[in-house]
Formats: structure tokens, C-alpha cells, sequence
């Protein structure tokens, strides 16, 4: 099932393969099928919509027939019957047996996409929006010339797509690298042929986004001359480490790149309804 809803995106019908944990937080769902193979996803911190079906529906209710009017069809369907529409990011692509990784938090507050996660098997099917040709727009990743090093800021939420920015770096890219996660256990290696330092802050029963990555900046040393800094995650902490690194240590914002992943308190259909009114 192929339909064009744009020039260089398109929706890539796809099952899941498999399912295994990743630490005790996350959930790695391989996605599989003959439509991934024209997925071109640029690695890095690739981002895509996920459509999802409710509990008891068979498949994604998502009307791809309206072509390009997708979104203003799916819009007006009942919210209890229209596919759950999420962002994530493609942490590992094998377009050689047309599968994707998809990393995704198992939090505590709940979400559809996060239970969908929780009880996802082989065989269930989704819908993956994406490029189909090569194309840079849903890569925010993007070091502009004359950067000397990278500074990688995160979260859990975040994590899959520092794994992919690694994956991708040219070999002896210096990189420091901070992530906040929820347990000890979701520590992991993140193999990369870049010179990266990764520091990792445990929050332990604290609530997310509440500034330990701010803190913890604000006594760090940062990598080379003039770095790039990439920043993502929950919306408050982006906001207060955006602060830090443009206000206080005066980075330019141009060799900034800022992405709020989600907000507490906000589902992502709470943030698509502030953005439509903003
Ligand atoms: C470009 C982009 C890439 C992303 N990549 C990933 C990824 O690879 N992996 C990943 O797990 N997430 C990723 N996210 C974040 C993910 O889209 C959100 O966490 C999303 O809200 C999860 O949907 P849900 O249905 O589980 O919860 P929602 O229905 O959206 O929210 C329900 C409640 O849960 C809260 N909530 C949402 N996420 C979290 C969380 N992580 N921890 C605690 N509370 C939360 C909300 O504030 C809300 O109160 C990405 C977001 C963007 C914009």
C-alpha cells in the first residue's frame, strides 16, 4: 500500500518484526516490510510520524486516499477512531531488508503511543509518514560549516537520536554529549567513530525536564573553539539549556539547533493544537 500524499514524503505501510527492551526504559520495536524499502531516511536524528491503531482496530485508520488533503481528513475523523499520530525518531535503518529501529520510552504518564509500545507483536501494523527520497527537512541535525565540535544535549525521549547522530558523525569528530535518563539500567553503548565523551546523568525518581542537564552544563567545559550545539527533549529543559548556551555562555544561535520532543503535561495532540492556534 503506496500513496502519495507529497512530492518527497509518503506514508510506508509497515509490521512490526520485533520488540525487545533497551535498559529498563525503553522499547525497540524493528519495523518491517516490502514499503520501507523506499524509505529514505538521512540517519541522524530522523524524525517521522507514526500512525497507530487503537486497541481492537485491525489497522491505522488513516484516509491516505484524500492524497495531499490527508491531514484535514484525518483531522475530521472521531479522535477514538483515527489513527494515534506521534513523532519519533529512526534510531537504526537497514534499507538491505527494508527494516527500521524505532526506540520507544516506556513512561509512566501513560499515552497511547507508549502503550501501543508496551504490547506491541510481531505482525501488528502501522503507518510510518517519511521521506522517500533523500531529503533533509525532518533531519534537524545540521552543523553548519566552520564547526569544530559537537555538543549533544538529551534526554531519554532524545536518546534514540543521539544514538543515530553518533552512528553518523565522521570519525574524530570531537563530541561531548550529556543525557539525562530515568535508571542506571538505561545507560547503553553508543558505538560512533567519532572522539565523543558521553556524560550521564541518572535522575532517578526526580521528575523530567526539571534542570539537572541545565545544572550540569553550567559547570561543564564544552567541546572546541565553536561548537555545535544540538538540544532535545522535554520542552522546559530545552528551554533552560537554550537559556544557558545562548544567554549565558553567548553561543551563537546559529550553531544552535533546539527541539522540544514533548512537554509535561501536554500530550503531542495538546502541542499540534497550541501550534494550530499559535
Ligand atoms: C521529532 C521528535 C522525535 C521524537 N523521537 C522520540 C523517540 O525516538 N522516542 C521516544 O520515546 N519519544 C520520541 N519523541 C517524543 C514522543 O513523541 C512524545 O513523548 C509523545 O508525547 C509520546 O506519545 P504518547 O502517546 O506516549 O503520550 P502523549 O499522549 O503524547 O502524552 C500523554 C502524557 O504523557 C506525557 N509524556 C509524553 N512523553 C513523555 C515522556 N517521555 N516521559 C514522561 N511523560 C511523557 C505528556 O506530557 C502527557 O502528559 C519525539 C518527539 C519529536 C517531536
Amino acid at each position: 500500500m503506496t500513496t502519495a500524499v507529497a512530492l518527497r514524503y509518503r506514508f510506508h505501510a509497515a509490521r512490526v518484526v520485533a520488540t525487545r527492551p533497551v535498559g529498563a526504559s525503553l522499547v525497540r520495536v524493528t519495523f518491517g516490510g516490502d514499503d520501507l524499502a523506499g524509505f529514505a531516511g538521512g540517519g541522524r536524528d530522523q524524525s517521522v510520524s507514526l500512525f497507530l491503531p487503537h486497541p481492537g482496530q485491525d489497522a491505522p485508520v488513516v484516509p491516505i486516499a484524500a492524497g495531499e488533503d490527508w491531514y484535514a481528513a484525518w483531522r475530521a475523523l472521531d479522535p477514538a477512531v483515527r489513527a494515534v499520530m506521534r513523532s519519533y525518531t529512526i534510531r537504526a535503518q537497514r534499507p538491505d531488508r527494508a527494516e527500521v529501529d524505532v526506540d520507544f520510552v516506556r513512561h509512566g504518564d501513560g499515552g497511547p503511543a507508549t502503550r501501543w509500545a508496551g504490547r506491541a507483536c510481531p505482525g501488528d501494523p502501522v503507518l510510518l509518514l517519511g521521506p522517500a527520497v533523500a531529503d533533509d527537512r525532518s533531519v534537524r541535525f545540521q552543523p553548519p560549516a566552520g564547526a569544530d565540535a559537537v555538543l549533544l544535549v538529551a534526554d531519554e525521549t532524545a536518546l534514540p537520536a543521539v544514538g543515530g547522530i553518533l552512528d553518523w558523525l565522521p570519525a574524530g569528530t570531537p563530541v561531548r554529549a550529556f543525557v539525562e535518563v530515568p535508571a542506571a539500567a538505561d545507560i547503553q553503548p553508543l558505538p560512533t567513530a567519532a572522539r565523543a565523551e558521553v556524560t550521564w546523568l541518572v535522575r532517578g525518581g526526580t521528575a523530567p525536564g526539571t534542570g539537572l542537564l541545565a545544572d550540569t552544563l553550567r559547570a561543564a567545559r564544552l567541546p572546541g573553539a565553536t561548537p555545535y550545539a544540538w538540544v532535545a527533549g522535554e520542552a522546559g529543559m530545552v528551554r533552560a539549556v537554550r537559556r544557558h548556551l545562548v544567554g549565558e555562555r553567548g553561543l551563537d544561535r546559529r550553531r544552535v539547533t533546539f527541539a522540544g520532543y514533548w512537554r509535561r503535561g501536554a500530550s503531542e495532540e495538546d502541542l499540534r493544537a497550541e501550534a494550530a492556534t499559535a
